[in-house]
């Protein structure tokens, strides 16, 4: 399932192709992904100029300057397609620039969702509204989580997939992150000092900033004409490596909890 760095990677894989660039051609090839996609969509955005690239949680955001944002969700398995030689039947939604770069997002299972928002209601917007800040901003520090977290008995790794805490964080770096920072997954997260948040903040960034300079690196590959942008995969520490041996020597355990799987080394996490 695509997260937040690989997201990035999308939005910035995008830029090149539809910064300030005229939407010539917008084709939606269903009335729904996982949800219906707005009828004035194809109205909406044809004739439009993209002003704006960015990126919300887990949500793709393209700005126009009507001043609506199509907000984009790749769901399980969505990707988009740079200029496809041929379309297939799982790609949902075409877009064509005034350059001739064609545009297809692609999603087999459907899980993704296309919405159109005006631009400065974003913030009221429902998935976003009650989000935390974003784990790569600098409103994302350790004074910020020891404020949030104060009081909590949760464990500290579902405080950090919580959204209205963090914005956007997966079960996988949420995984890395603690492992970096070396904290055990099912420490009181009211409880962590300011000391512990600060190694924690740093590594959630780190691991973030790792995986998304992976996805980069990706890209490049995918730079010919039929290229594709989707989701890769990274080397990681902990996550999936169940019975392995951490880089400590211990070995690595897994614990399953509401069918999420939590990799942790119980001798360098505390
Ligand atoms: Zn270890």
């Amino acid at each position: 399932m695509p997260e937040l760095p690989e997201v990035e990677t999308t939005v910035r894989g995008l830029a090149p192709v539809l910064e300030g660039r005229i939407l010539t051609c917008v084709e939606p090839k269903r009335g729904d992904l996982r949800w219906p996609l707005p009828p004035d969509l194809r109205q909406r955005l044809t004739g439009a100029r993209v002003v704006s690239l960015g990126r919300r949680a887990k949500y793709g955001l393209i700005g126009t300057d009507r001043g609506d944002t199509l907000v984009f969700h790749l769901g399980m398995s969505g990707r988009w397609r740079i200029d496809p030689e041929m379309l297939g039947r799982h790609d949902h939604f075409l877009i064509e620039t005034d350059k001739g770069r064609r545009l297809a997002l692609n999603d087999p299972r459907r899980f993704g969702s296309l919405d159109l928002v005006r631009t400065d209601a974003l913030a009221t917007y429902p998935p976003f509204a009650g989000l935390g800040p974003e784990p790569l901003s600098p409103a994302f520090d350790a004074p910020y989580l020891k404020r949030a977290l104060n009081g909590r008995f949760a464990p500290i790794k579902a405080m950090l997939l919580d959204q209205r805490i963090v914005a956007g964080l997966g079960n996988i770096y949420v995984c890395e992150a603690l492992h970096q920072a070396r904290i055990a997954p099912g420490r009181r997260a009211g409880g962590l000092s300011l000391e512990r948040l600060g190694r924690l903040v740093e590594a959630v960034k780190t691991v973030l900033v790792a995986a998304i300079e992976a996805g980069g690196s990706t890209l490049r590959d995918y730079a010919r004409p039929d290229g594709e942008l989707g989701y890769f995969s990274s080397q990681w520490r902990v996550y999936g490596r169940e019975g392995q041996p951490c880089q400590c020597g211990a070995v690595i355990r897994r614990r399953t909890e509401g069918g999420r799987s939590t990799f942790y080394c119980p001798r360098c996490q505390r």
